[in-house]
């Protein structure tokens, strides 16, 4: 079957009238035509961003700069009076506005600066509630442990639609602000079929980037019953969250689900269209980059831990991208 994190709207653009064009292709200066940018990665599409009341921003890879390094003119590339064209979300065709081709829709960036724009490919943004408490905890010396996750949960599921609407509009606006144009977003906090599908479909009110995080940990309703909740993530809350998701993704972590689980959630998910990624070896050395990678996951993140049989597994996987997540160790003062 076709899986929905394979599809790709085919719609070509052309952003033209650009005041002064960055790109990652050194090539450009010398006005070359051809790809520059390769998406499909981590992050999925590359957007592109055209509001008449903001800057016009294009999208780049989540694995980052595609174009060869070595040049003396370092990685990046301007040009002036250029255009660029984007189809199927790749970055198709650059060069001087004069000699651009035609596309289906065409942007005018009215003398803007166009630059590549950051990808942010793990994000947790529907929820309520803050965690201060806990923040200060942990900076004192406390050690995280996932199960910090269920406060969250409980003020996720009190609030309105509108509260968690607001949080995530105002979270979305400062990524952009700070030049995130193309960014994935998770469910995880709502841990009901309902809570998980509202995540969701409010998730996608701002991204594409649809992450079922139903198997975030298991809800305290569940008591030590993890399977049964394995089934309902699997089961139900899978069949409502599939239509609203492209991908699925687990937290595969001592606190919250083993290699079993993570595997039977991860298959669940694509067999129901969606690609896999995993929450893997962030609190201590455990089998989630393992996990991953034998399920073609597009990316094993956080790997805090690593073993050399995991360097391994992720250098050989052909597809498995390691997401590094620096600034949560800094949150939860570790390791
Ligand atoms: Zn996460």
């Amino acid at each position: 079957m076709t899986r929905r994190c394979d599809t790709m709207r085919r719609v070509s653009v052309l952003i033209t009238n650009i005041g002064e064009m960055v790109t990652n292709a050194p090539g450009d200066a010398a006005g070359a035509a051809g790809p520059v940018a390769a998406a499909g990665s981590a992050a999925g599409l590359v957007a592109a961003a055209g509001s008449a009341a903001g800057p016009v921003a294009a999208g780049g890879s989540a694995a980052g700069p595609v174009a060869a390094a070595g040049s003396a003119a370092g990685p990046f590339a301007t040009l002036s009076s250029a255009a660029l064209v984007l189809d199927g979300g790749l970055v198709a065709w650059t060069g001087p506005a004069s000699k651009a081709p035609d596309a289906d829709e065409v942007v005018d960036a009215a003398g803007r600066a166009v630059l590549p724009g950051f990808v942010d490919s793990h994000a947790h943004l529907v929820f309520a509630g803050e965690r201060g408490a806990e923040f200060a905890a942990r900076m004192a010396g406390q050690p995280y442990r996932a199960g910090g996750i269920a406060s969250t949960v409980v003020a996720t599921r009190a609030a309105s639609d509108e509260v968690l609407r607001a949080n995530l509009a105002r979270l979305a606006r400062e990524m952009l602000a700070q030049g995130t144009t193309t960014f994935e977003c998770k469910s995880g906090y709502g841990l009901t079929v309902a809570d998980e599908a509202r995540s969701l479909a409010l998730a996608a009110e701002v991204t594409p980037e649809v992450t079922y995080l139903g198997a975030h940990v298991v809800p305290p309703e569940f008591g030590s019953d993890a399977a049964g909740y394995v089934d309902l993530v699997c089961g139900d809350m899978l069949a409502a969250c599939a239509p609203l998701a492209r991908w699925v993704d687990v937290f595969c972590e001592r606190g919250a689900f083993g290699a079993d689980e993570a595997r039977a959630v991860l298959a669940a998910g694509e067999s129901a269209g969606l690609c896999a990624r995993v929450h893997a070896n962030q609190l201590g050395p455990g089998p989630g980059v393992q996990v991953a990678v034998a399920a073609g996951a597009a990316s094993a993140d956080h790997c805090t831990f690593l073993s050399e049989a995991d360097v391994d597994a992720l250098a050989s996987s052909g597809g498995t991208v390691a997401t590094l997540l620096p600034g949560v160790e800094f949150s939860t003062r570790q390791p």
